[in-house]
């Protein structure tokens, strides 16, 4: 890793970019002087984190919490067969390919669950902007909360099926419980259990890193959110401003729910090869719905209180196979493991949140 010399920086190599009247040299060299925190290097931090260190940007912190699987090969395009043979951590895999397209930057690589217990620790480095590469709301407003209230931007987005969107929120402009005040919670589609087009997240990663270089070389007016279908293609656009709730929790009355939730909302349990995961705040789960989700995973039974059932692709621990128990309120249990991060993992993958 190399500090990139901020008094003297070579831009030739920026040289297609800074000929834009909208980067220009001044601008390049603000790239240079920034920090983004990327979270999530699934697909989506695949694209904005290998764009955004092209770019130049001057120090990226990459942050996951999960290992590189075959499955992740068909859309998150910083890894290879052999990192997923060797099961590497995406953030180490991430920064270890990126330092090769750009050794003139600094890349730290974080693996870690984020949390409201360890956000503080994890995007330690004051941050100028992060960029959402996560895969669950629960993340999404805790990252929310952390921008409002350290007054950067948060670059939004989000991809599923054949669809995505992305945007920027900006201090002073709407943030995201000004546009959706409560998660969806839990019970709503994941890319695990509907599937997804690679192209999707490649868009949206890429509308992402042009937001972010947008705003950190200078141009700080209000962005929109920005939507599409790729079946049949289709693209629409949002203004944001209208968004602006002047009593939102979040960003008018600075109650910042999601950082301020104690502990990290997950226990495991005693005598119990078994960690069991707090609701998420918002919507309980629609049980039936769910059932009938996860029936290409496995044999769930629903009653009305829970779900419950084994994951066919997800092997326990110590052999045998993962166990899923979801309360109507959305609390999980995920037998099988001890590891809060793997509980965690598949909690959103399969339940979502
Ligand atoms: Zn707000």
């Amino acid at each position: 890793m190399t500090t990139p010399d901020q008094t003297h920086p070579d831009l030739s190599r920026y040289h297609r970019q800074t000929l834009l009247q909208s980067v220009g040299e001044k601008g390049q060299r603000r790239l240079l002087a920034s920090t983004v925190a990327i979270v999530g290097c699934g697909a989506l931090g695949c694209a904005s984190a290998d764009l955004l260190a092209r770019a130049g940007i001057g120090r990226l912190i990459l942050v996951d919490r999960d290992t590189v699987e075959p499955t992740n090969l068909q859309r998150q395009t910083l890894y290879t067969e052999a990192d997923a043979a060797e099961g590497l951590p995406k953030a180490a895999a991430a920064a270890a390919r990126l330092q090769q397209v750009n050794s003139d930057i600094q890349i730290e690589s974080r693996i870690a669950d984020l949390t409201p217990a360890t956000i503080g620790r994890v995007l330690e480095g004051s941050p100028d902007l992060v960029v959402d590469g996560t895969d669950n709301f629960l993340t999404r407003y805790l990252l929310n909360d952390y921008c409002v209230r350290e007054g950067i931007p948060f670059i939004y987005g989000g991809a599923i099926s054949t669809r995505g969107m992305a945007g920027a929120f900006l201090p002073g402009g709407p943030c995201l419980r000004c546009l959706w005040p409560q998660p969806p919670g839990a019970g709503g589609d994941t890319c695990d259990t509907v599937g997804v087009l690679g192209p999707g997240p490649a868009i949206v990663g890429g509308i992402q890193a042009s937001e972010a270089i947008r705003i950190l070389a200078g141009d700080r007016a209000p962005g929109p959110l920005v939507e599409f279908e790729l079946r049949p293609l289709r693209f629409r656009r949002v203004d944001l401003a209208p968004a602006k709730d002047e009593a939102c929790i979040c960003c008018a009355k600075r109650e910042f729910e999601f950082l301020d939730r104690s502990g990290a909302g997950e226990a495991a349990l005693c005598g119990r090869d078994a960690i069991q995961l707090a609701a998420p705040l918002g919507a309980g789960v629609d049980l039936e719905a769910l059932g009938k989700r996860l029936a290409p995973h496995g044999d769930f039974r629903v009653t009305r209180y829970l779900l419950r059932g084994e994951l066919k692709g997800e092997p326990a621990d110590a052999g045998g196979r993962i166990e899923l128990t979801v309360f109507a309120d959305g609390r999980t249990i995920v037998g099988g493991t001890t590891r809060p991060e793997r509980a965690r993992a598949i909690r959103d993958r399969y339940v979502g949140g």
